[in-house]
């Protein structure tokens, strides 16, 4: 049974296939800017995009998918960023880079294979944007700046029926037009950024001038770099669609002359407490804002499993209390399983519906069912698989959540000075860790923090 997902140009559930003679799907996917930690709502775009990822690989084989995200490490934020901070621009990205790196990993998203980066390729994106200005789609500001010349592109706004959204989009499109007043046409984007001052360093030579490349171009230049001029699948939230994923296609289809992605998919919002997540709401978790909270990344995982990617997801602290539970529940039947034996199809019904369109819900519910029906025989190799291709990894579960550094330093304090049979000291240690609301687990070789059930 194929993989089948909503196509977002076409409007329809379509079978993925790799169009490749080589067999090997090509698989594209948005990533992060790196100046930040990213937040659970960026985070559920990769680990919606993870489980994909997983299914792909299921299905196709090892070696028959290639996975290409990028970082975006040079842009109005990460250059502000390192003005603000008086550091290069390279250190800032770095830190976040690495930052994010440890996010994925305590997430359990697999690596792609090739993590591209805009500076890494200024080569590329020159060479795409000089045959745009060959070809005529492309022109040079007064100030050095490049644009893309949007009516120069008959299916320009196919991805994002941009006509239909246009009311909408006028107040958009005055802000962009705010920021670049040498355009001939508000709609016009940026391929090119002259150099200005506040850059700093941050710039390169280009036949146009010094300055750096717009953001949508690197995309583009990346992906051709790394997959060739067609690719079978390209993903991101659906705040990347509009302008960000129409610019993509409207830049490559008129450099390459041929269809940029045979498929699209975009996973929607993320709201906190049913809100739009709000920095002086204090919504807009990190990973370490909700481990600093006792919960495990593994259930910050399971959370962003638990709605249809294509439907808003409702993120709340409860949901996180119940994935604990559901995680637990998981990792208490996976110890009575035997290793062989059983049906081997007992879960082909989640299988199925995440190969149809990613239904994420209807296969958790299925797996619970499966783990609530007394009467059917489960061997814990197929039950494995199901843990893989959902990317939970019940081991981590069992290890707790971090404990924010000044905690462990406590306990670490503590754990020293009971070697050292200082048993008052230790007791008026594990009462200030009691206080902060964390609880120390001693063991022969060491100990384990817990965060206090409030
Ligand atoms: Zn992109």
């Amino acid at each position: 049974m194929a993989i089948k997902l909503f196509d977002s140009l076409t409007r329809e559930i379509r079978e993925l296939q790799p169009s490749h003679p080589d067999g090997v799907l090509r698989f594209y996917n948005c990533g992060p800017t790196v100046y930040a930690p990213a937040h659970i709502g960026n985070f559920r775009a990769f680990v919606i995009n993870d489980v994909l990822r997983r299914l792909l690989d299921l299905e196709f084989g090892p070696g028959r998918v290639k996975h290409v995200r990028n970082l975006t490490d040079v842009d109005d934020k990460t250059i502000r960023r390192a003005r603000e901070e008086g550091r290069p621009l390279a250190a800032v990205t770095q830190q976040w880079t690495e930052k994010f790196h440890a996010d994925c990993a305590a997430l359990n998203c697999l690596s792609p294979h090739v993590e591209p980066t805009a500076t890494g390729h200024i080569r590329e994106q020159v060479d795409m944007i000089d045959v745009l200005m060959q070809k005529g789609n492309a022109y040079r500001a007064a100030d050095g700046s490049v644009y893309f010349k949007v009516s120069s592109f008959d299916h320009y706004g196919e991805l994002s029926r941009v006509k239909e959204r246009e009311l909408k989009l006028g107040s958009a499109l005055k802000a962009a037009a705010a920021d670049a007043d040498e355009k001939e046409d508000v709609s016009d984007f940026a391929l090119w950024k002259a150099h200005k001052d506040e850059d700093g360093a941050n710039s390169w030579e280009s036949p146009w001038g010094r300055g750096r490349p717009g953001w949508h171009i690197e995309c583009s230049a990346m992906s051709k770099k790394h997959l060739g001029e067609t690719i079978d699948l390209h993903t991101g939230g659906v705040d990347l669609l509009f302008p960000h994923h129409e610019n993509e296609i409207a830049q490559s289809q008129c450099c390459n002359g041929v269809t940029f992605s045979r498929h699209w998919f975009h996973n929607e919002h993320l709201l906190v407490d049913g809100k739009k997540m709000s920095k002086s709401e204090g919504t807009l978790y990190t990973l370490d804002d909700l481990t600093a909270k006792g919960f495990s990344p593994m259930a910050v995982r399971y959370t962003l499993l638990m709605g249809h990617p294509r439907k808003q997801l409702n993120f709340t602290l409860d949901s996180l209390h119940a994935a604990e539970k559901a995680l637990a529940t998981l990792r208490a039947f996976r110890a009575t399983l035997p290793a062989t034996g059983g049906d081997p199809d007992v879960f082909a019904h989640e299988f199925a519906v995440l190969r149809d369109d990613l239904n994420l819900p209807e296969a958790l519910g299925a797996l619970f069912k499966v783990v609530n029906d007394k009467g059917l025989k489960v061997n814990a190799t197929a039950f494995d698989r199901v843990m893989s291709v959902l990317g939970l990894d019940l081991q981590a579960v069992a290890r707790k959540a971090a404990a924010p550094a000044a905690i462990t330093a406590l306990a670490d304090k503590r754990w020293a000075v009971k070697q050292a049979k200082d048993f008052a000291a230790a007791d008026a240690l594990r009462k200030e860790l009691a206080a902060a609301g964390w609880s120390m687990l001693d063991r022969k070789d060491g100990y384990s923090l817990e965060p206090l059930k409030k």
